[in-house]
């Protein structure tokens, strides 16, 4: 959501039409190890700063293998995205056949590289992959257990309160509502709303996604697609 540096030096007219707010959320294990350098060096060749939700904890994507034996449309899914090659194959048994490597926990000084190039650096998970699978059917200690968890871990790295939580799969219910109201943030971004609103349980704002995501719309077409939805026309043609 940062694109202050942008702004500052806009000499238009700002609205809605002119401001992208980029939110990048890091899922994996591998995406944190190879996707972020990666992606720290696009953003600054292009001098664009982005919102990074980090998933602090255990990467268990692994378990998505139960789901292919549970559900023949999730499958449908892996293919058509290409799931399996943007993931890797052992990204696809951590947490069954192979250990669940912690996350953003296991770079340290990758969260401070963001962070120095003034990027945001916010809270997505503690454990996304169980968080997606089994949220509604969690007890409430459960849900309050992996926030004090990711919470703690996000204090150690960034070394200071988080402002945001956008959550994994933007599932959310009401018992996490008011477990958010318990911490400092400062807007939630938990939904797929096409516009800003309050949250009436928390109080808190929400800034919703409201674009598709890369994952949704494949890399190849995802920028014009993006483009198209807002409505605006690139600023350079090359
Ligand atoms: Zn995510």
């Amino acid at each position: 959501m940062l694109s202050w540096k942008k702004m500052k030096n806009w000499s238009g007219p700002i609205n809605r039409k002119n401001i992208l707010g980029l939110k990048i959320d890091v899922d994996t294990y591998l995406g944190m190890k190879q996707g972020v350098p990666r992606l720290l060096s696009i953003l600054s060749r292009f001098d664009i700063q982005a919102t990074f939700y980090l998933s602090m904890g255990p990467d268990a994507s692994g378990r998505a293998i139960l789901q292919l034996i549970k559900n023949p449309r999730f499958l449908k899914k892996m293919l058509r995205t290409n799931a399996g090659r943007l993931y890797g194959m052992k990204t696809a048994l951590y947490g069954t056949l192979l250990p669940s490597p912690m996350i953003a926990l296991s770079f340290p000084e990758l969260v401070e590289q963001i962070i120095s190039a003034g990027h945001e650096v916010e809270f997505h998970a503690w454990d996304h992959r169980r968080w997606q699978d089994e949220l509604y059917k969690r007890s409430l200690e459960w849900i309050e257990d992996w926030f004090e968890k990711g919470i703690k871990a996000y204090r150690r790295l960034v070394k200071k309160e988080p402002s945001s939580f956008g959550a994994p799969s933007w599932l959310i219910d009401d018992r996490v509502l008011e477990i958010a109201r318990k911490y400092p943030f400062r807007y939630l971004s938990c939904t797929r709303a096409k516009e800003p609103f309050i949250h009436e349980i928390s109080g808190l704002m929400e800034i919703p996604s409201n674009l598709p995501c890369f994952e949704e719309i494949g890399v190849n077409r995802g920028v014009s697609k993006i483009i198209q939805i807002m409505n605006v026309r690139p600023a350079c043609p090359c």
